[in-house]
């Protein structure tokens, strides 16, 4: 029997991406379709999902008020598989972002839009729109974690088992306990157990606490949120609720992350044919303005934020020259990074190039062509661009932490032996670790039969959604069938 899932998000590619939460969600459908499960993706009416509509879209519900806007449920596809859109013009027809303005700052008005959504969201789920049945309801962080509190807080109590998702820890969605009135919620959803946090609201915690299950997107990161660090004030609900949290890795699009059939690269290749990247390096060199060199050439696709522990990295920069090698960067986000960097390109003429901004293609080039990609986040709850590395042959040298941790093999003395070592990973992310990191690399990169095999057992490993996909079937299967 075909499972109906439910899938409320705040992002789905290729409708709207800020980051890797917009990939999973595009993914999965698709990840979930040979398990015999069938995915309805419900998304915001931003103007790109909108237009992504058919011209006269079928209406599947009319709310004369969604929190005090008039809303209107919508009917599409995403690739193959059923979109679902709350068209609430009021909430979602605005120019920017998904979250804020093109200058990046939040809509003031974020807790109404993605609570109005929570509701909508709930409605569906409980079968406000006739002929659409769902069989659980899965919420991805903080902008649907209220579809839960909505439903649990239902007057006829949750008809749904569901599951959230936790892609970032660190964005939790945290209001003052005077948007409470407009939520239309029972008095006693304002409890330590309901939607309450520290005297305020905090929508990450609203659908914790109402899950049937949780996951992250990693299985050591499911680990390390049980802990101050990492929970971020949410680790002593982790830790309350630990049989139900587990981890499963994200997996990659293989399709469009392919170094054999990538449209982007000057020359394609597969492990089998590795000298064929020399192309793709020479072309990467001229356009960041580099100079040849006999050390590897470390590339970086990234925000530019202390989680990505992109300021260690500044601080490294001149030992990572120092020791004969070369940087290419693509990134943007803190002003202080970027002119960092800016500033350390500078002082390196011809062996640092940056380029502020975000470009995919570009992002494919400097897989295809750079020897290393460098992801020494301080914390990852999965992390993709480092799977990237692997498919490319493009050796990630990273922290071990989150999901860093679970898809890269060190190359100490064993793994190496035994022929399995995919990377590099260093403990704590601070500059001497870092720095004895590059060393590390560099020096495997000397010798070419070591990194050539590094290079081969990446490109060899299976991060495609196969695995993943079915990990996710099992769960909603668990929740589902009657014991
Ligand atoms: P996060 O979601 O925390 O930013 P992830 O590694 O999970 O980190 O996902 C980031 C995604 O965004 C990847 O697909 C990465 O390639 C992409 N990305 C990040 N910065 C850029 C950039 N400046 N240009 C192109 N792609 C980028």
């Amino acid at each position: 029997m075909t499972l109906n899932i439910l899938s409320v998000a705040s992002e789905a590619v290729p409708l709207v991406k800020t980051g890797g939460l917009a990939d999973v969600v595009g993914a999965l459908p698709e990840a979930l379709a040979p398990h015999d499960v069938a995915m309805t993706t419900l998304l915001p009416g931003y103007p790109a999902v909108i237009a992504a509509l058919p011209k006269k879209p079928k209406v599947l519900h009319t709310w004369q008020s969604l929190l005090g806007e008039p809303a209107r449920l919508l009917a599409g596809k995403i690739g193959a598989h059923d979109l679902l859109v709350v068209d609430a013009p009021g909430l979602f027809a605005r120019g920017g972002g998904p979250y804020g303005d093109a200058t990046g700052r939040d809509w003031a008005d974020n807790a109404r839009r993605f609570a109005a959504f929570g509701r909508a969201a709930a409605d569906v789920a409980g079968g406000v729109a006739k002929g659409l049945a769902f069989d659980l309801v899965h919420a991805h962080d903080w902008q649907a974690g209220m579809t839960l509190a909505y439903q649990r807080f239902a007057p006829a109590g949750p008809q749904l088992p569901s599951v959230i998702t936790i892609h970032n820890m660190a964005f939790q969605g945290h209001y003052g306990a005077d948007l409470f009135p407009a939520l239309g919620l029972p008095p006693q959803a304002m409890a330590i157990d309901g939607i309450e946090y520290h005297g305020g609201i905090s929508f990450l915690k609203a659908g914790l606490a109402a899950a049937s299950r949780i996951t992250t997107v990693s299985p050591t990161y499911a680990r390390e949120i049980r802990e101050p660090g990492f929970g971020m004030g949410l680790e002593g609900l982790i830790r309350a609720r630990e049989s139900e949290v587990s981890g499963i890795v994200n997996g990659i699009d293989t399709d469009v992350w392919n170094p054999a059939s990538d449209p982007a690269l000057k020359a394609a290749y597969s492990a089998k044919a590795l000298g064929k990247r020399s192309a793709n390096a020479r072309a990467l060199e001229a356009e960041f303005g580099l100079e040849r060199g006999d050390g590897p050439l470390f590339i970086v696709i990234s925000r530019l934020t202390w989680q990505k522990g992109m300021d260690v990295l500044l601080e490294a920069a001149d030992h990572l020259i120092g020791i004969g090698g070369r940087l290419a960067l693509l990134g943007s986000g803190d002003a202080a990074l970027e002119s960092g960097f800016h500033a350390a390109a500078a002082r390196h003429p011809g062996r640092i190039g940056v380029r502020i901004g975000y470009d995919e293609a570009l992002s494919h080039r400097m897989l295809g062509g750079g020897d290393a990609i460098l992801v020494p986040s301080r914390f990852e709850p999965c992390g993709l661009t480092q799977l990237y590395g692997l498919a490319y042959g493009c050796v990630p040298v990273v922290s071990r932490t989150g999901g860093l941790a679970d898809t890269v093999i060190d190359a100490n003395l064993a793994a190496r032996q035994a022929g399995v070592a995919t990377g590099v990973q260093f403990d704590g992310v601070r500059y001497q670790t870092l720095a004895d990191a590059l060393t590390r690399t560099v020096s495997l990169f000397r010798d070419p039969a070591a990194w050539r095999s590094l290079q081969r057992a990446g490109m060899n490993a299976d991060f495609s959604w196969s695995g993943s996909g079915g990990a996710y079937a099992d769960l909603y299967k668990s929740l589902t069938v009657a014991p």
